[in-house]
């Protein structure tokens, strides 16, 4: 399908592509063995300048937005997970700062975000609050000058690698979701610490932390727009951000597409290969048609996101609902064509698979983001 990217899409999806295939491939499955977050590999994005692909040229960025970031994950994502969500959330971590943040705190912590110099994370989930995100416990109290953050969080993506956090708390408990603001913390502010690190089913070479904060002192300054906005902010993060986990989805997906056609071209029983039988074909021709119908909700959406379209919940959750699906069935379906070794580790389709599941669970579980579209379609009268 022709997409008609202009050239800077083109090129930062070129770029991507290259570094996937040159520098992520050869060590795609150690990574996932060793569980070792990909410094090397962000070394080789930031040279590229492809964690400002998404920034404003003025803040040191490339000048593109949802779409050129959706195009740089997916190429990541068609090699390996693992590599993409760790470059991807540095732009979560970002998202909130770039739209709510004042002038002195986009130009203190963009550029470097930009350059790839620091990474970024985002964290709003805790123990008690996963889905039910208006439960977080973890406090900031008002002092002189600044806030005293106490709590811990859960679960976050680039934790301990990260040096810039948008961290979402309670300045205002008896407010419940109205009384939640949002802080940038950074790495090394005393008080700050990392907790467990995570052992994953995959995306396994991704860091996912706690951060455990204990008496943290932050300047008041650090607060990013006014106290009482952390949820309608984290809102907004999320319909920006998802369509980057639907670009994920179907950069997985079109690999284990891939990994499935060569393999099935090569493989032989019963003296054809068995791309011949029609029971393979079917499942390459609908493989093949999810993909596609994944990734064009995926870019929509993200042009939509790039219009400055202000309702985009609906759209942000239908791209991330349909394209994680179409990534587990996809790559559920790969192993199935390979076969026996489709399960084993010396083929890359069972890392897909795994990765594959994450993408139905983060950034809200597909149950959450179907009671969000149900919503909204009700919003709109649609039943
Ligand atoms: C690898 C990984 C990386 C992550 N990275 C980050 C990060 O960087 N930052 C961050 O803040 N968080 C992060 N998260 C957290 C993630 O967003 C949450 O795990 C997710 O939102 C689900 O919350 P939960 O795990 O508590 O599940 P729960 O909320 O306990 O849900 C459990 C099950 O109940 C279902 N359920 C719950 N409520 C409802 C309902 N009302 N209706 C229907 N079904 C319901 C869910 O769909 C799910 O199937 C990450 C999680 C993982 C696993």
């Amino acid at each position: 399908m022709e997409y008609f990217f202009n050239d800077l899409q083109k090129t930062v999806k070129g770029m991507a592509r290259t570094i996937a295939e040159e520098k992520v491939l050869p060590v795609r499955a150690e990574l996932d063995e060793s569980e070792e977050f990909p410094w090397a590999i962000m070394k080789h994005l930031a040279d590229t300048d492809l964690f400002g692909a998404f920034l404003p040229e003025e803040y040191g960025g490339l000048g593109g937005g949802c779409l050129e970031l959706c195009l740089v994950i997916e190429e990541l994502s068609r090699v390996c997970s693992a590599v993409a969500v760790s470059y991807a959330s540095s732009s979560l971590g970002s998202f909130t700062l770039l739209e709510y943040g004042s002038e002195e705190q986009k130009r203190k912590y963009l550029p470097d975000i930009a350059r790839g110099e620091k990474l970024a994370a985002f964290a709003v989930t805790e123990a008690e609050a996963g889905s039910d995100i208006g439960n977080i416990k973890t406090t900031a109290s008002r002092i002189d000058g600044g806030y005293i953050i106490n709590g811990t969080k859960q679960f976050i993506t680039n934790g301990g690698e990260a040096d810039i956090y948008t961290v979402i708390v309670l300045t205002d408990r008896t407010k419940g979701p109205r009384g939640a603001s949002a802080f940038l913390v950074e790495k090394g502010t005393p008080g700050f610490s990392f907790g467990k690190k995570e052992k994953k089913m995959g995306i396994r070479a991704s860091a996912t932390r706690e951060l455990v904060f204990e008496d943290c002192l932050v300047p008041e300054k650090n607060i990013i727009g006014r106290e009482g906005m952390g949820f309608i902010t984290t809102v907004r993060l999320f319909d920006r951000s998802r369509p980057g986990i639907g670009a994920q989805a179907v950069g997985l997906a079109q690999g284990a597409l891939e990994a499935a056609v060569d393999y099935a071209k090569k493989r032989v029983q019963f003296g054809h290969p068995i791309i011949s039988f029609q029971a393979v074909q079917h499942m390459l021709a609908n493989m093949a048609t999810e993909v596609e119908a994944a990734r064009a909700l995926v870019y929509a959406t993200a042009r939509t996101v790039d219009s400055g379209a202000k309702n985009i919940g609906l759209e942000s959750a239908m791209s991330k609902v349909f394209a994680s699906d179409v990534a587990m069935r996809v790559t559920t379906d790969a192993v199935q064509i390979l076969g026996g070794v489709g399960y084993m580790r010396d083929y890359p389709v069972e890392k897909m698979m795994r990765d594959a599941k994450i993408t139905q669970i983060y950034e809200g579980t597909n149950e959450i983001l179907r009671n969000v579209i149900a919503l909204e379609l009700r919003k709109k009268k649609a039943f």
